[in-house]
């Protein structure tokens, strides 16, 4: 499998290799949301996903596709949040030692869920740059396989299979609204829909604070970004200078990109809490929030918003929740 690029054929065999390893969530139309943005508006639930995110169908996908050379060595993350708990769990199902490295400002409970799904933490510096060298020395030392969180063919084709299932439940999607980080997700995701049709609108929508895809396209090429707090914590982060991937894959297939800021993401969350019962953390609600803020230009038809994780500390929602 080439390094560079995916191919429709690598995303169903991605959906070959996790079928019965991961949740096939569900579609529902949003009758609320489609009277707000007078549109047909559906959502696909990957709150409902094992590990509370999608993140796990990249990770096993990836776990399944190493030797058992490479499986006996074990697997490195580098990771506060759903990629360490996507990789910890699949490797923890398949039985492979899995070490998830992050540095002392990560709060205790994504800690615990990280270790409670099996894997050996190591708490390394004050920041993920720390952590990441740390961890390409464990690598290096113990010949172990690191597990990149978007940029790689394995793990973009596992987020891929979404758009095949999106296809299979709503055959006249014309428009997939997804969250933007590294792009392993909306880059599986475009790949797949295009290739059923190229009239399909694919748009990702990032946080405004330290959108580092965004910024790249711009560039025309990866750029570092100021890391900044932001209600889409999962967003954050760069897209890293050395890109081999997602880069191309999301300049390729994706038509637009929106951004939105933070009172809009909490607006989103309280809006899909009150309306739908969805608890959804602030980098999955981005697709809502633009809709509801008027920010997306949507064609005929149905229209998806992927809605990506659940992951959110409890506390930290009601409070959100009940300011908005
Ligand atoms: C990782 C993540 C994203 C972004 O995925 P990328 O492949 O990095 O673009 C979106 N939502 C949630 C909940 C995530 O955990």
């Amino acid at each position: 499998m080439s390094t560079t690029s995916i191919s429709l054929q690598d995303i169903w065999r991605a959906r070959a290799a996790i079928a019965g390893h991961i949740r096939r969530t569900l579609l529902v139309p949003s009758p609320a949301l489609s009277t707000a943005a007078g549109a047909d508006i559906w959502l696909k639930l990957e709150t409902q996903q094992d590990t509370g995110s999608f993140k796990l169908r990249g990770a096993t996908n990836k776990l399944r596709s190493l030797s058992e050379e490479a499986r006996a060595k074990g697997v490195v993350a580098v990771s506060t949040g759903n990629h360490g708990r996507g990789v910890a769990t699949a490797a923890a199902r398949l039985g492979v030692r899995c070490v998830v490295f992050m540095s002392e400002l990560v709060p205790d409970n994504k800690r615990r869920a990280i270790e409670d799904a099996g894997a050996e933490i190591r708490i390394v510096g004050k920041s993920q740059d720390e952590a990441e060298i740390d961890a390409q020395e464990l690598v290096a030392a113990d010949r172990m396989t690191m597990i990149h969180p978007f940029d790689d063919a394995h793990v973009a084709a596992g987020q891929g299979t979404i758009g095949l299932e999106l296809l299979e439940d709503l055959p006249d999607i014309a428009a997939a609204v997804v969250p933007l980080s590294g792009g392993g997700l909306i880059g599986g995701i475009a790949y797949a829909l295009k290739a059923a049709s190229p009239d399909i609108r694919v748009a990702g929508v990032s946080m405004d604070r330290g959108p580092a895809m965004v910024e790249s396209l711009k560039a025309g090429m990866p750029v570092p970004v100021e890391e900044e707090a932001s209600l889409a914590d999962s967003l954050g982060g760069g897209i890293g200078l050395e890109n081999k991937l997602t880069f191309a894959l999301v300049r390729d297939h994706v038509d637009d990109t929106v951004l939105v800021s933070e009172d809009e993401i909490a607006r989103a969350m309280t809006w899909l809490f009150r309306n739908e019962g969805i608890v959804a953390e602030g980098g999955a609600a981005v697709g809502v929030a633009a809709l509801l803020a008027g920010k997306l230009s949507l064609p005929a038809g149905p229209v998806v918003l992927v809605i990506s994780g659940r992951n959110i500390d409890m506390a930290r929602f009601h409070e959100i929740v009940a300011e908005a």
